[in-house]
């Protein structure tokens, strides 16, 4: 089987959808050679938490490291696409069904892969990561989690909590993925965030093999 890149990152747009109360994403081409400027350039502006992106620990922890002090390993190299069947939250219990190893990466697909993203306005009920299966995920060592949608925590449940668990923990994560072309299974990683100084989050490209 031939082996090709997959992008896994969701395309940004202006006025794309995004978490309700952030600013919202601006792109708008302020040079236009159809104009008779010399050139076409884009402006943008957005959250740094826009579209697929990594979060820093500085994102939830007051002294946490931020985005250009990122490791490499943590977002190269090989990782595990789990499927989740839930129509709630991920829990502890469905952690451990799975033989999770230290140090792995492993990326959640759910149900917000192929309908959350679809959707005109923010999707409230996507599936999002228990507090509880946090404290699995930061017990184990997991080195990287990537999520479907855009957090790791629940809107209006446990947000700030999975987040202090996993970034507390040393978890490096991803979100914002789109899984809906991947199946379950063991590929090669690449995500690399753009490198923003003093960040707690950054825009990436993430593809898989
Ligand atoms: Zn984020």
């Amino acid at each position: 089987m031939k082996r090709t890149w997959k992008d896994i990152s969701v395309p940004l747009r202006d006025s794309m959808v995004q978490w309700p109360g952030d600013p919202v994403c601006r792109i708008e081409r302020v040079r236009k050679m159809e104009q008779g400027d010399m050139c076409n350039l884009t402006h943008l502006s957005m959250s740094v938490h826009t579209g697929t992106h990594m979060d820093a620990p500085r994102h939830f922890l007051p002294d946490g490291i931020t985005m250009e002090k990122m490791p490499m390993e943590p977002v190269i190299g090989r990782c595990r696409v789990i499927e989740f069947e839930v129509e709630d939250q991920i829990t502890a219990d469905d952690l451990k069904k799975l033989r999770l190893l230290s140090g792995q990466r492993l990326l959640f697909k759910t149900r917000n892969s192929a309908r959350s993203w679809t959707m005109k306005e923010f999707d409230k009920d996507f599936i999002s990561i228990r507090s509880d299966a946090a404290q699995v995920l930061a017990d184990l060592k997991i080195m990287t989690v990537g999520v479907d949608y855009m957090s790791i925590g629940g809107y209006g449940k446990d947000v700030v909590e999975t987040h202090q668990i996993m970034l507390g923990a040393g978890i490096w994560v991803i979100e914002g993925l789109n899984l809906s072309e991947i199946k379950p299974g063991y590929y090669d990683l690449i995500c690399l965030p753009v490198k923003i100084e003093g960040a707690d989050g950054a825009p990436c490209r993430a593809v898989l093999r």
